[in-house]
């Protein structure tokens, strides 16, 4: 189907090396330089550009077509905090089956929503893997290019910071194409704050 001139698909949940990956939007207040939906339709085969953002009902509805698996990652192209609601529901039906849950965030959320969402994550998700993209406002803003400015880079540490207090498992990363020096004070900024350290590779062309 075509959509807006992009082919769509109602692709709500996928598959890829026995997690269940969940996309719930394509919208994201982050416009970054390294983003892959500028030059891609989707992952691993999977085309992730909707044609309009599912209810829990109907992403949950796709995750019973996967038996087996262990772990549902809300992730997919765009920004799925933005949907805090359907993201808890679906969350709570991951948890009732015995799964473990991750979110994939650019952590502006809490900016965006104009509430501390993290504290919403306690009991329902057990990883929060958070793009922090660079070292400071300035940098961050360059190359990510929110929304929200200067601020977003403040608020995705803070968000980092809550969410330490209610999610078991924190994680930091950067994108390889940041300089050695700065990936190195990222790790650091990550150790202090007591959170893990990640480094994505960058998917170019
Ligand atoms: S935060 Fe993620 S989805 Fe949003 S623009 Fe950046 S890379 Fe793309």
């Amino acid at each position: 189907m075509i959509a807006g001139g992009k082919v769509v698909a109602d692709t709500y949940a996928y598959e890829i090396k026995g997690s269940v990956y969940i996309n719930l939007t394509n919208e994201c207040t982050n416009k970054c330089g390294f983003c892959l939906r500028s030059r891609m339709d989707g992952v691993a085969g999977y085309n992730l550009w909707l044609e309009k953002e599912p209810t829990a009902e109907e992403v949950i509805a796709q995750m019973k077509k996967y038996s087996d698996y262990s772990e549902v990652v809300f992730c997919g192209f765009g920004e799925p905090m933005l949907r805090m609601d359907t993201l808890l529901e679906v969350a709570r039906y991951a948890k009732s089956t015995g799964k473990r849950v991750r979110i994939n965030t650019n952590g502006q959320a809490s900016l965006y929503h104009g509430r501390n969402v993290a504290k919403e994550l306690q009991g329902l998700v057990d990883c929060v893997s958070i793009s922090l993209n660079a070292l400071d406002a300035a940098r961050y803003d360059a190359l990510c290019h929110s929304i929200f400015g200067k601020k977003a880079h403040k608020a995705v540490l803070e968000f980092a910071s809550e969410c330490k207090k209610y999610v078991p498992e924190v994680v930091l990363s950067v994108v390889d194409i940041l300089p050695e020096s700065e990936i190195k004070k990222c790790e650091e900024l990550a150790e202090k704050m007591g959170a893990k350290f990640r480094i994505r590779h960058y998917v170019g062309q």
